[in-house]
């Protein structure tokens, strides 16, 4: 390994990143720490990544790709704690981290923290260790408070995204937007905040024909699919989609696809199910269940769209997936939507993002895609540019950054003079 290459030790507390995605706190975050992590490893870089989530289910060392390794760390009481009650575990669990790494014994040349919770914690290795530490929120709590219908953020998560982006050596987020407000909300300047995008694995993520995936899935052939990929919480505005589908069925042969959600007996797959009983539309809604990542691919094909009617995405990756595949999308205009989507050419964003909105805009690029005005490889090649090789070493970069941050600041410490 030549001395360019970096040990990162990647903390993603709260959620691991092989648990079940689409469950309730397994989503974007999980994919994009097992990507970069996979990509940085191939790169040459030594990556490993601790969990708390995993209970006992996994041994303490899985190694997960080249150069990669997941750590689960032990921590008290046994097993899966819910995140809410994660952060007053969280000294148990960075004496298990230092337990684990005094026996190691490797070294390592920066922190990568993933959610407040992981950078809570990367605060104490920060100052024990002396490494240079980047953060990365994914969602921030006062946005997720503003935009979401019953999303409730504890206080001290609010105050601890302010104090922590101070104390840390740099920010990393995935849209221009998400930087404005945090340094409005954290009073950081931007020169230490970084923006690179999410990626998509697009040798995973391809076209393959409508017909074939909907043969493969057993899906109807002369029906529009509608698609929704993703977590079944409030934040996502499932409940506005049921409504603004209920309006589109009067008119059009539809079907919903929902996939993700945490199983048949879940509250809110259960509520799903019998709103959409109350709208009339039980049949048209398909609840898909939890889908393994790389199997999706045949889902996006299959669909005429995916929507994504949420209130607040700090990215969204199912947007790139569903690109990737040639599958237009139909969104609010949260995360990377604005930067990504053109009306017409890949898909419609929502500009007034009520039911009546989203049903408007699903009719309008319905109708665009049966016109055949959309070709799968032209909305592909919206994406290309994402891939993870190319998503990984822009984050590189910003790891080097996070080196000099750090270097600058102990240098404005040691240059200071003795006061006369
Ligand atoms: N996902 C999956 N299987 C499912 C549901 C979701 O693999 O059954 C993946 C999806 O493909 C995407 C991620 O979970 O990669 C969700 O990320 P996104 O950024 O869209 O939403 P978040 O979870 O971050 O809110």
């Amino acid at each position: 390994m030549d001395s360019d290459n970096l040990a990162i030790a990647m903390l993603c507390i709260h959620s691991s990143p092989i648990g079940a995605l689409g469950s309730v706190n397994t989503g974007g975050m999980s994919i994009v720490v097992r990507e970069t992590a996979r990509e940085l490893g191939r790169q040459g870089h030594r990556v490993d990544i601790f969990t708390a989530a995993g209970g006992d289910h996994h041994p303490k060392i899985v190694p997960l790709y080249d150069n990669v390794r997941l750590v689960q760390l032990a921590g008290k009481p046994a097993g899966d704690i819910p995140k809410s009650e994660l952060y007053d575990h969280l000294p148990g669990y960075y004496q298990a981290l230092k337990s684990f790494a005094a026996e190691d014994g490797r070294a390592y040349d920066l922190l990568h923290s993933h959610y407040w919770l992981s950078a809570r914690l990367g605060l104490w290795a920060q100052n024990d260790w002396d490494l240079p530490h980047m953060v990365t929120y994914h969602t921030l709590g006062r946005l997720k408070l503003k935009a979401g219908p019953a999303e409730d953020e504890p206080r001290r998560r609010m105050q601890w995204e302010r104090t922590l982006a101070q104390a840390c050596h740099r920010l990393l987020v995935a849209t221009e937007r998400e930087k404005e407000t945090l340094m409005a909300q954290a009073q950081i300047t931007a020169s230490k905040v970084g923006v690179v995008p999410f990626g998509v694995d697009t040798a995973t993520f391809d076209t393959r024909g409508k017909d074939a995936a909907r043969m493969r899935l057993g899906l109807k052939a002369n029906v529009a699919i509608m698609l929704f990929v993703g977590r079944f919480v409030p934040i996502k505005g499932l409940e506005r989609l049921l409504t603004a589908v209920a309006l589109v069925a009067k008119r059009k042969n539809i079907q919903l696809l929902l996939i993700g959600g945490d199983g048949a007996e879940a509250d809110a797959t259960m509520r799903l199910r019998s709103m959409a009983d109350r709208l009339g539309i039980g049949k048209r809604v398909i609840f898909g269940g939890r889908v393994e990542h790389a199997e999706l691919v045949d889902y996006y094909n299959a669909a005429d769209l995916l929507v994504l009617p949420s209130y607040y995405e700090s990215f969204g990756l199912v947007v790139l997936e569903a690109l990737a595949c040639g599958t237009p999308v139909v969104a609010t205009p949260v995360g990377l939507v604005n930067t990504i989507i053109r009306n017409g050419d890949n898909g419609g964003i929502v500009e007034r993002p009520t039911a009546q909105g989203i049903a408007t805009t699903l009719e309008e690029v319905l109708q665009q895609g049966q016109a055949g005005h959309m070709s799968p490889t032209d909305i592909r090649a919206f994406v290309l540019k994402f891939a993870w090789p190319a998503v990984t070493r822009r984050l590189c970069e910003q790891y080097r950054q996070t080196i000099d941050a750090k270097r600058t600041k102990l240098q404005k410490v040691t240059n200071e003079s003795y006061p006369s």
